[in-house]
């Protein structure tokens, strides 16, 4: 039925006159509309499917980076010594305190020890901190640094203690060594000092660290004077940089004016946290700031170290199988290899 027709009369009747015309059917031609298909990149010859076996030999023979994003070399364990001395003497430096300075310098004496070193550690902040973290109470001791430094009378086998670790010796001080750094002040010579004192026995050790205060005043000048090297612990946070070019302006000052054979022997990040991208960012910065002179070794954060203080013994001996123990002792190995190598 055509609807238009119902409506009106005269339409219904020329309806009658006029059928319907058929339906039209619009044809387009096929390849107007056909979408013309792209032209077919030429399919890459397929790459042969590696094997797990060949997967797993690539990834052990690429190189392994460590933390510092280099590839970590070999630090071998240095062959044994028949005779001991002269002693290399390191700094143990940063004017920042709380950065890992006498944590430093007792568990890197301490596994520098474990390879068959003879190693003296010097306690050369007021605080007695390394004293203490040997689990010797400074406050107690009748004769300490200060008086070798002061008092010409007193020769260094006075104050020298041996330590529990084999092989690791002590210079302890105590608060009374903070006198020192005015009392020096009008002596003859006054930056050297402590190489005075301690020159009688270098001959004895294979490595000697002072631990330094945190500032750069003339107790870590006469550390930097007495030194062949210095070490920078940088704690792995985000305003560690700060301060370090004054740091190595004063090491370069000492070198020119007071000691010429001082290197700045590596910067040592500590606390470090892998696991956070903080972390990671920091340590970046450190090496693309200083480059080699950065160890490959880096100290993990861990409560581990705050226990030693506690107890008042090196992390290598408190907690052997540790990690911070083993960092400590590759990173023995990392310096005993640089010292070596000039
Ligand atoms: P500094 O001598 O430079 O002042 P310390 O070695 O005394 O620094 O370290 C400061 C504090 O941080 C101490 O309580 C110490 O136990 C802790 N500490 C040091 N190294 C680490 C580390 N790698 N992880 C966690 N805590 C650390
Ligand atoms: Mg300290």
């Amino acid at each position: 039925m055509h609807e238009y027709g119902s409506q009106h009369g005269a339409n219904a009747r020329a309806d009658e006159q006029f059928p319907p015309l058929p339906p039209v059917r619009v044809t387009v031609p096929k390849e107007r509309w056909t979408p013309t298909a792209p032209e077919a990149e030429p399919t890459p010859a397929a790459a042969p499917v590696p094997t797990p076996a060949e997967l797993f030999a690539a990834a052990e023979a690429a190189p392994k980076l460590g933390p510092t994003g280099r590839p970590m070399p070999e630090f071998p364990e240095p062959p044994p010594l028949h005779s001991h001395g002269p002693a290399r003497v390191i700094a143990m430096c940063n004017q920042k305190g709380g950065v890992g300075k006498t944590t430093s310098t007792i568990n890197l004496g301490a596994a520098i020890a474990e390879l068959g070193r003879k190693v003296l550690l010097v306690d050369f902040d007021p605080q007695g901190a390394l004293s203490v973290g040997l689990g010797i109470n400074p406050h107690e001791l009748d004769l300490t640094l200060y008086n070798l430094l002061l008092d010409r009378n007193v020769g260094i086998d006075e104050v020298l203690l041996k330590t529990n670790v084999p092989g690791l010796d002590l210079l302890p001080c105590n608060i009374d060594l903070s006198a020192a750094e005015v009392q020096l002040v009008n002596e003859v010579a006054r930056e050297q000092s402590l190489q005075r004192a301690l020159s009688p026995v270098l001959d004895e050790y294979d490595v000697v660290i002072i631990d330094c205060q945190p500032s750069l005043g003339l107790l870590t000048v006469n550390a930097l004077t007495a030194a062949h090297a210095v070490i920078v612990p940088l704690e792995c946070e985000y305003f560690a940089l700060r301060g370090v070019a004054l740091l190595a302006d004063t090491v370069t000052k000492v070198q020119q004016r007071l000691n010429p054979q001082l290197r700045l022997e590596g910067i040592l990040a500590t606390m470090y946290d892998a696991r956070t991208v903080h972390g990671r960012e920091v340590l970046a910065r450190v090496v693309e700031a200083f480059g080699d002179t950065v160890f490959h070794t880096a100290i993990g954060r861990t409560v581990r170290f705050p226990e030693t203080t506690v107890v008042g013994e090196p992390i290598t001996s408190y907690a052997t199988t540790s990690n911070g123990a083993k960092a400590y002792r590759q990173l023995a190995r990392e310096v005993l290899q640089r010292l070596a190598s000039h």
